[in-house]
């Protein structure tokens, strides 16, 4: 049988953190158009750079794993934008597992073939979509992921939206905007995630000890107030 054709950069074959409620390996696709300044896969983004595994070794791993992992996540770097992403995801259904996927939603065409062969997304929302270039660096970035947004939420899939928080490129009155175009949108289920410092693309970003923004009750208060089931993680 032909192979999916998929760039990858890593595997992880056992986590319970990357699709909620489930035991699964999480594969890392290579390649990503954006350079946010908090990426902490900055090895990731490259899209000429070698797979480190082939999808035949792929395939065998996860055979290994059958009955004893629940679902395989598709990661990156950004995954929507490898040509063999759908046929890959056919494939592990076919062995079995659900299906997740983490996605900034950099270009809604793929989304919409996708869907119906997903389980669970993990959006990542980097900022108002009008200003996602201040995050990713890639003017007018914001307007695909507008687009998938919209394509997730229509679709009924099971999903989490999420914001990476670093204090120096969102602040309070930031995040309050972004929460109310999140809800006007229709979005229930929301996370903020603090930065993790040390693996900052940017250097310049590498330096914060404590994140004020993350640290303000009054804030994320009042966020709840606007999506009731916002978490916030790793504070
Ligand atoms: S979209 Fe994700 S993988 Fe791409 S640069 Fe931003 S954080 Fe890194």
């Amino acid at each position: 049988m032909k192979q999916p054709i998929l760039s990858i950069g890593g595997l992880t074959p056992f986590t319970t953190l990357d699709f909620p409620g489930h035991l699964a390996a999480v594969i890392f696709c290579q390649g990503c158009p954006w350079h946010c300044g908090y990426c902490h896969n900055p090895h990731l983004l490259d899209f000429q750079a070698k797979s480190t595994l082939s999808w035949h070794k792929v395939e065998r791993f996860l055979q290994s794993r059958q009955g004893l992992l629940d679902a395989v996540v598709f990661s990156g770097g950004e995954p929507i934008l490898q040509k063999g992403l759908l046929d890959a995801v056919k494939r592990v259904r076919d062995l079995g597992f659900k299906v997740a996927l983490h996605t900034a939603g950099i270009n809604s065409n793929p989304i919409a073939k996708l869907l119906p062969y997903l389980d669970w997304i993990g959006f990542d929302i980097k900022a108002p979509f009008a200003r996602y270039a201040m995050i990713t660096g890639v003017p007018d970035s914001g307007k695909q992921p507008e687009k998938s947004a919209q394509l997730i939420l229509e679709s009924g899939i099971a999903y989490e939206f999420r914001t990476t928080v670093h204090p120096q490129l969102l602040n309070e009155k930031t995040l309050l905007e972004l929460a109310m175009s999140l809800a006007d949108l229709g979005v229930q289920r929301y996370v903020l995630q603090d930065c993790r410092p040390a693996h900052c693309l940017d250097a310049s970003l590498q330096t914060f000890s404590r994140n004020q923004v993350l640290g303000n009750e009054r804030l994320i208060q009042d966020i709840l107030a606007i999506i009731p089931e916002t978490i916030v993680r790793n504070r």
